[in-house]
């Protein structure tokens, strides 16, 4: 028998989390599916060392209660990723939410049945549950790509997956170690493992623009200071673009005289972390501002990397600054300077695979112990697609999205009555703070599900002109921005044969939350609220 539930939330990372939070607050029976022993989401699969985030714990946490926000103590400025697991851990058990999530439970399919107005949702071992509501809360970075090289099975040591990391660690003591991959990931594990590895050669196939973190501890003044103030804080980081509390500059980089430019370019690299992008308002949007931001990133690296072939090798070229997801960093370009640290650039010498004592590109054979990969994620859609998710036409999501996703702002789409989706694409997601953006999601989405109750309404669908003139939309805005001219998983280039089109919403959160709020004050635009079956007249 089916369990009967009023909503069905998939994903217990923090957007699936929240939504189980409020959903009940507001009286919904909620069944959250986890396909891991753990909750966490992507904190609980990225454990490689050396994970932390990139936006400052103050802002990329809860905000939907007082209380949490004043006793949580966090450490550092950018929290390491246990700590975020365990802020987690203990959200779910103060707001004892655990008592609704199921574990261990990989959903297999979904299917929508229009006569009942019911998602019907099967797992892998043969339970299944009955909901008014599907809310997909699977993150946009939770399918790893899964890479391998030929004769990887016939190599004798071991490979690991920064995204799936191992849960009792990797010793890397005395070891030879390679790791695959410059984004995010590589970048921030490079350091930690050149400290403790016997060697380390980093495989890199495009050199990333990287920014310090500086990250430091937080003193209990400034945790006082921030906890005083915190509810101005959450309202600056609502209404800047990015969600990272901070505004840009209003000038473009290229109307400031010279020497004010560098003191200002040297004020952001030095404290802003991602937030450099922000140094000036048109750093994303204009190539003038992008060169001259870009020229100091690149001089800042030759600063800091000793051999002059390496220093040219981990000089990122021929894209702007942020079109690909730029990293930050706690002290990547230096390591390279190590006497156990070695750069292979890839692109040059193609890596061709494995031998049974480590890799081989087409210039050298190398002996590892550990291979990593952290050669990323099918970003945006790559969870959604996992389980097949069937509409009320008989269609999947995937066949629907063929062509790439296509959304009423980033929430639902048409032929998927009462399903929503959480920070996926057409939404700010990855282009801001992406927690921030999932509360402001959430809390739309919950009054949108209050109001369908008190009002009888049976079913909630996206309409298809409204969800192509948003798509248009999307588009738009992304021509004003330099993200399209680089190859990216913000637009699908991560994968061969992936559709090449804009994923995220690119006007900012501020822009997006009012965009949201009017929707929802004109009675939910865009969407179809309908009282009676949807071959009976729609009201
Ligand atoms: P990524 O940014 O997609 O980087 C993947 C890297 O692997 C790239 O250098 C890529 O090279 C390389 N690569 C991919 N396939 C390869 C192959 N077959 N052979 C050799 N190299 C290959 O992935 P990521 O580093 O995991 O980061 C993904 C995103 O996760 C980040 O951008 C960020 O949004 C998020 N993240 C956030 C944090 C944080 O908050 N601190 C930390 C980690 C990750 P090409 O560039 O040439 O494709």
């Amino acid at each position: 028998m089916p369990q009967s539930v009023d909503v069905v939330v998939i994903g217990a990372g923090f957007a699936g989390l929240r939504a189980l939070y409020s959903l009940r607050e507001q009286g919904f029976s909620v069944a959250v599916l986890e396909r891991d022993e753990e909750i966490g989401g992507v904190w609980n699969f990225n454990r490689y060392p050396g994970a932390r985030c990139d936006v400052e714990s103050f802002d990329y946490s809860y905000r939907f209660s007082k209380e949490l926000e004043q006793e949580w103590r966090w450490s550092e400025r950018y929290a390491q990723q246990p700590e975020i697991l365990e802020y987690i851990r203990h959200v779910a058990d103060r707001f004892d939410l655990r008592r609704d999530v199921e574990l261990n439970t990989t959903v297999t399919g979904a299917r929508y049945d229009r006569d009942a107005a019911c998602w019907t949702v099967q797992s892998d071992d043969g339970r299944s549950w009955e909901a008014k509501y599907l809310l997909l809360a699977m993150g946009q970075l939770s399918t790893p790509k899964n890479t391998t090289y030929p004769g990887q099975d016939d190599f004798a040591g071991q490979v690991c997956y920064s995204a799936r990391w191992p849960r009792e660690g990797v010793d890397f003591e005395g070891k030879r170690v390679a790791i695959i991959g410059t984004g995010s990931s590589g970048v921030q594990m490079t350091p930690v493992v050149a400290a403790k590895a016997k060697q380390l050669t980093v495989f890199q196939r495009t050199a990333n623009y990287s920014i310090p973190a500086a990250n430091a501890p937080v003193s209990d003044e400034e945790d006082a200071q921030v906890k005083a103030h915190y509810a101005e804080r959450r309202d600056q980081a609502r209404n800047s673009p990015s969600g990272l509390g901070f505004k840009p500059d209003p000038r473009s980089a290229t109307e400031v005289p010279e020497d004010e430019r560098e003191v200002a370019l040297e004020k952001a690299w030095n404290r802003l972390g991602f937030g450099f992008a922000l140094a000036f308002k048109d750093i994303l949007l204009n190539e003038e501002s992008n060169a001259l931001a870009s020229d100091f990133i690149r001089r800042k690296i030759a600063e800091q990397v000793d051999d002059p072939w390496t220093r040219e090798k981990l000089t990122p070229k021929g894209f702007p600054f942020g079109t690909r997801r730029p990293a930050v960093d706690g002290g990547y370009f230096k390591t390279f300077n190590r006497e156990n640290v070695r750069l292979v650039d890839i692109s040059e010498t193609p890596l061709e695979g494995f031998t049974p004592t480590g890799l081989r590109t087409s210039a050298e054979e190398f002996d590892f112990d550990i291979v990593i990969y952290a050669t990323g994620f099918d970003a945006f859609t790559g969870s959604l697609f996992g389980p097949e998710i069937m509409g009320g036409d008989g269609q999947t999501l995937k066949e629907k999205w063929a062509d790439g996703p296509i959304t009423q702002m980033g929430l639902g789409t048409a032929g998927f009555p009462n399903m929503f989706i959480i920070v996926g694409p057409g939404s700010p997601s990855l282009l801001a703070n992406v927690l921030l953006s999932s509360e402001d999601q959430v809390d739309w989405y919950v009054d949108l599900l209050v109001k369908a109750r008190d009002e009888g309404i049976r079913e909630i669908e996206a309409r298809p002109e409204a969800e192509k003139a948003w798509n248009a939309y999307v588009n738009e805005r992304a021509k004003e921005t330099l993200y399209m001219q680089t190859p990216s998983f913000y637009n699908g280039a991560e994968i061969p044969g992936k559709p090449r089109v804009f994923m995220p919403y690119s006007g900012g959160v501020r822009h997006y939350r009012r965009l949201l709020e009017k929707c929802a004050a004109d009675g939910y635009t865009g969407f179809d609220l309908r009282k009676a079956r949807a071959d009976a007249k729609a009201d």
